[in-house]
């Protein structure tokens, strides 16, 4: 393409919402056969509700459990501890006990300290890893949520299974439309999510992408970018989280979501889509592939 061209479609891009921070990102996404899509936040609004509350252990009532779990999230950056903190606020109103010792555990949750006591919050990954089992009925419930679509925090308190929130989020308006305008472009959609399996496949359904790959630690998202490089696919990754900043890196083209975004996530981006606008996504491409059949 001519610097004109570029420009030009630099220009374009600009108006319809994508921030192009390398100049020649648009002649890579020309070549892109595949989109990988991180799922919360991204193909979803990430602005997720708390739509149960489950207290196990007899000493804490479900209020209690939820002040608890609150506690716990209200350092976490996640949309899911972010959630949990703005619902318990919304529902309950109680004061939060401070939180020491954060620590973020990349594909299992967050680990605090809490009134002196331990807490986790996680999924069940985080619960295996720490060696806390699932009661039978616990687990059905669980996977009740997931064919669903939701998502459900697991709480331990000193290694011992306190209870569960369930949270849901909602998948974005065009998102259907989106993919469907993908396929007819020859740009196959694949899903690379932190997510349970069951999650993940319900949502994916929904939105009509056939491909997907669960439980992925952000060293998976950056590996399966490397896999689909290795077929030769020119791959875009879009995303929004710490999570997914190797994986933009590492993409022929990384786009980072600029508002629900983190700043990890924009600075390892080729571009940043300014307003989340996804349905965008096949305009962008368009554009990209009518630059570079612009002559001079
Ligand atoms: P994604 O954004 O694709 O869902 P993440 O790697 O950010 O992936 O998260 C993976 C999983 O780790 C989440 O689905 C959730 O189960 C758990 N998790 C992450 N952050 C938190 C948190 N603050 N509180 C509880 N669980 C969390
Ligand atoms: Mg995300």
């Amino acid at each position: 393409a001519t610097p004109t061209a570029i420009m030009a479609a630099i220009g374009n891009a600009t108006t319809h919402g994508f921030l192009v921070r390398e100049g020649d990102a648009l002649e890579r996404l020309a070549k892109v056969s595949k989109l990988a899509f991180d799922k919360t936040g991204t193909l979803t609004y990430g602005k997720l509700n708390v739509i149960e509350v489950k207290s196990i252990l007899p000493q804490f009532s479900e209020k209690e459990f939820y002040t608890l779990a609150a506690a716990a999230e209200q350092l976490s950056e996640h949309p899911l501890g972010k959630a949990i903190v703005r619902c318990h606020k919304k529902e309950i109103g109680t004061a939060l006990s401070p939180a020491q010792q954060f620590q973020m555990i990349p594909g299992e949750g967050i680990s605090v300290v809490v009134h002196d006591n331990r807490i986790l919050a996680g999924n069940a990954r985080m619960l295996a890893q720490n060696g806390v089992t699932l009661s039978d009925d616990v687990e059905k419930k669980a996977e009740q949520h997931f064919l669903q679509g939701h998502t459900v925090i697991y709480i331990t308190i000193d290694r011992v299974l306190a209870g569960f929130i369930v949270l849901s989020d909602t998948i974005r308006a065009e998102g259907v439309q989106l993919i469907e305008q993908l396929q007819a472009m020859d740009v196959r959609p694949v899903l690379l999510t932190g997510d349970n399996e069951n999650t993940s496949a319900t949502i994916a359904n929904e939105l009509g992408i056939h491909e997907v790959h669960a439980n992925c630690l952000p060293e998976d998202k950056l590996k399966w970018i490397g896999i689909y490089q290795g077929k030769g696919e020119a791959i875009c990754m879009i995303g929004d989280g710490v999570n997914d900043a190797p994986a933009l890196k590492k993409a022929t083209v990384g786009i980072a979501m600029g508002g629900v975004g983190s700043d990890i996530a924009v600075d390892a981006a080729d571009i940043v889509l300014v307003d989340d606008e996804v349905k965008e996504l096949p305009h962008l491409l368009a554009l990209s592939r009518r630059m570079m059949t612009t002559i001079r």
